[in-house]
C-alpha cells in the first residue's frame, strides 16, 4: 500500500513559508489553509477542529503548524484506539520545533526526522525504543508484518530493561539499528514465513513473500487458508491473492481477500497455473501446485502492486455546487485514490489540485459519450478512474452517459470494471437550501436545453408540470446559443401561475461570488439569468417572509389543500 500523502494544516499566513518547505519532503502533500485568513493554500477549510478530526478519521497523516496543545485537545475525543492511527505532528510555525504527537506505528518519528532535517532542527523524539535503538521495532518497513503488537510492546520493554537480543532471519533494515545483539540471547527477533505460534521470547516479523494463485473458476475459496497451512506457511506472510481475469467480478473472491487483509490481483490465467503465476510474479520464486491453486514463495518480500493487475475502478462523482464542505467525503476519498481524472476542464480544475502522479484528461463539455468510453478504456487497464461532474452526476451530467456507454458495449473488460456512482449536492438543492425550502413539497426538475431533446417535448413537460402545480427547478436555463427558450418557458408557466409566484435565482451557488435573489414570476426577465444560474419557480403554495437580516425566506409548506390542524 502506498502510504497516504500527509495534509499540512495551517491557521495563518505566517506559517505558509514553513509549510511550503515541509511540502518539499512529501510529493502530493497539500497545504490546507483557513479560509479568509490564508491566501495561496492548496485547499481551504472553514473549521479547524472539524477538518483535523476528519483527516484523522480518514487516516491521513497530519502536520499541523500550530501549538501541540491545540492539536491534542482537538483530537482528544478520537484517541481511544491506538495502533490504527495516522501520524500526527505539531510543527512550530517558524519551523523551529518538530513534535511527533501520535502514530508511533504510523511512522511519526520517521516523519519527524525527515521534516526536522529539512528545517535543519532536531526533532523532539520522546519514544524510548526509538531513541535507544534508532528505529521503531514495532513498525517494520513495508513488505513486512508484525505479528502481535501487544506482545511486541512487552518485548521492547524487556529490551529497554537491558536484555540482549538475537536476530534470526533477514532483517536488512535492522542493520543500522543499535540493538544489543548477542547470539546467546534469550530474546529473538525472528523474520520468516513459517506457520506456528511464536515462542514467548520471540518477536515475530513476517516477510510478505507468499502469493496464492487460484485457477479460473475456483469456487473453494476457503482452500486458500488450508493450502497455506498444508505448506507450513503463515497467513501473515501472504502478500496478495492472484486470480484469473475472468473471475474479476466474483464477490466471494473479493470477500476472501478482504478477510485475509490482502490485495486481490488478477492475471490472464491460461494453461498451467505454475506458469502463469510465475509470469505474473516476474521474479524467481519456488512454486508449488496444490489442486486448483498454487503457492509461490519468493526470497524477498513482494510488492503486490507489481503483481498482475488490480480490478479497474470507475467512479462517476458529483463535486456538489463548488464549496469543498458541500462535497461528500466518499467523493473526496475517491479523488484521492484516482489515477486518472476526466471531465470538463472547469470541473476538473474545481476537483483539484492533484498530485503529480494523477493524470488529468480535460475535454470539451459536449463530448460526453466519448469521455465515458475513454474512462472505461483506462479503467479496463486496471486503473482507478474518476469522471467528474458538478452537483450530482445523475442530474444532467455524466452518470447516464457512462452507463449508456457500458450498455452499448460488449467488451467484457469494461463490464468487469468496478463501477461506482457517487452522489453530490445538486445545484437545485444547494440553491433551495440557501433560500429556505422552496422545494419543500412536490417539485419537478427540468433542463431547458434543447441540445439533446426537441424543444416541443420541453414545452409539453413545462405545460404539464406548471398545470400540475409542481414547484419547478430549471437547469441550463439559457445560453448564447439558446437565447429565446427561457422567455418562451416563462410564458408557458405564466399561463398557470400568478405574477406573484415566488422565484429564486441562485448564481454560482457555493462558488466565489455567489448571488441569491428572490423575485416573482411577474418581475422575472431572461436577462436576469445566465447559464450559471439555477431558476426555482414556486407553486401556488410557496410563501415568502422577511428574514431578520434583511433578506427573505422562501418555502413551500409540506401540506397541500387545507392546512392540517
Ligand atoms: N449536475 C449538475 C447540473 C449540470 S447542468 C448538478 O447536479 O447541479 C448545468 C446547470 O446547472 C447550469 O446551467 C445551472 O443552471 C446549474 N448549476 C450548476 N452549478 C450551479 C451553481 N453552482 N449555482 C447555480 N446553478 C448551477
Amino acid at each position: 500500500m502506498i502510504s497516504k500523502a500527509p495534509a499540512i494544516v495551517i491557521l495563518g499566513p505566517g506559517s505558509l513559508a514553513t509549510a511550503r518547505r515541509i511540502q518539499q519532503c512529501y510529493p502530493g502533500a497539500l497545504i490546507h489553509g483557513l479560509a479568509g485568513r490564508v491566501e495561496g493554500a492548496d485547499r481551504q477549510y472553514l473549521e479547524f477542529g472539524a477538518t483535523l478530526r476528519e483527516l484523522y478519521q480518514q487516516d491521513t497523516p497530519i502536520i499541523a503548524l500550530c501549538a501541540a496543545g491545540i492539536v491534542i485537545r482537538t483530537l482528544a475525543p478520537l484517541l481511544l484506539e491506538k495502533g490504527v492511527e495516522p501520524a500526527v505532528l505539531a510543527v512550530a510555525e517558524d519551523g523551529s520545533a518538530v513534535v511527533p504527537l501520535l502514530g508511533g506505528l504510523g511512522g511519526v518519528n520517521v516523519m519527524a526526522r525527515e521534516i526536522a532535517s529539512t528545517l535543519q532542527v532536531a526533532p523532539a523524539i520522546t519514544t524510548s525504543g526509538e531513541l535507544r535503538f534508532g528505529t521503531c521495532l514495532l513498525n517494520p518497513p513495508s513488505g513486512y508484518r508484525l505479528d502481535d503488537l501487544e506482545q511486541g510492546k512487552r518485548f521492547v520493554s524487556d529490551l529497554l530493561a537491558g536484555e540482549p537480543v538475537r536476530i534470526e532471519g533477514a532483517a536488512p533494515w535492522l542493520d543500522q539499528a543499535h540493538l544489543p545483539q548477542d547470539q546467546q540471547a534469550r530474546l529473538a527477533i525472528r523474520i520468516d514465513s513459517a506457520a506456528g505460534v511464536p515462542a514467548v521470547d520471540e518477536l515475530r516479523i513476517y516477510p510478505r513473500n507468499v502469493v496464492v494463485a487460484l485457477n479460473a473458476g475456483t469456487t473453494d475459496i476457503a482452500a486458500i487458508g488450508d493450502a497455506l497451512t498444508q505448506a507450513g506457511l503463515a497467513v501473515q506472510s501472504l502478500a496478495c491473492v492472484l486470480a484469473a481475469d475472468s473471475d474479476m467480478t466474483r464477490p466471494a473472491l473479493h470477500e476472501a481477500a478482504a478477510s485475509l487483509g490482502v490485495p486481490l490481483r488478477f492475471a490472464c490465467a491460461g494453461g498451467d497455473i505454475a506458469q502463469w503465476l510465475s509470469e505474473a510474479l516476474g521474479q524467481p520464486a519456488s512454486i508449488r501446485r496444490m489442486g486448483s491453486l498454487a503457492i509461490a514463495v519468493a526470497e524477498q518480500p513482494l510488492d503486490p502492486h507489481r503483481i498482475g493487475r488490480p480490478r479497474g475502478r470507475l467512479a462517476v462523482i458529483g463535486l456538489g455546487p463548488g464549496a469543498a464542505e458541500l462535497m461528500v467525503p466518499a467523493v473526496r476519498a475517491e479523488l484521492d485514490r484516482a489515477n486518472d481524472v476526466l471531465g470538463y476542464e472547469t470541473y476538473v480544475r474545481m476537483a483539484g489540485p492533484f498530485r503529480p502522479d494523477q493524470v488529468q484528461h480535460c475535454t470539451d463539455n459536449r463530448e460526453e459519450l466519448q469521455r465515458a468510453r475513454h474512462a472505461f478504456e483506462l479503467a479496463a487497464q486496471g486503473r482507478s478512474v474518476v469522471v467528474v461532474s458538478s452537483g450530482d452526476p445523475g442530474v444532467f451530467a455524466m452518470a447516464a452517459a457512462v452507463l449508456e456507454a457500458l450498455h452499448e458495449s460488449t467488451n467484457a473488460h469494461w463490464h468487469a470494471v468496478d463501477l461506482q456512482i457517487l452522489p453530490g449536492v445538486s445545484a437545485s438543492l444547494a440553491t433551495a437550501a440557501q433560500a429556505g425550502a422552496p422545494l419543500g413539497h412536490d417539485f419537478c426538475v427540468l433542463s431547458l436545453s434543447d441540445n439533446l431533446k426537441p424543444w416541443s417535448i420541453i414545452e409539453k413537460r413545462l405545460d404539464l408540470a406548471a398545470q400540475a402545480d409542481l414547484a419547478l427547478a430549471f437547469y441550463n436555463p439559457i445560453s448564447r446559443s439558446r437565447p429565446w427558450q427561457l422567455g418562451r418557458a416563462l410564458e408557458i408557466v405564466a399561463q398557470h401561475r400568478t405574477a406573484q409566484t415566488p422565484v429564486v435565482l441562485g448564481r454560482d451557488i457555493g462558488r466565489p461570488g455567489q448571488t441569491l435573489r428572490v423575485t416573482t414570476l411577474g418581475q422575472l426577465t431572461p436577462d436576469q439569468v445566465d447559464m450559471r444560474t439555477m431558476v426555482l419557480i414556486g407553486s401556488s403554495t410557496t410563501c415568502v417572509f422577511p428574514r431578520a437580516d434583511g433578506g427573505q425566506w422562501v418555502y413551500t409548506p409540506r401540506w397541500y389543500g387545507s392546512k392540517p390542524l
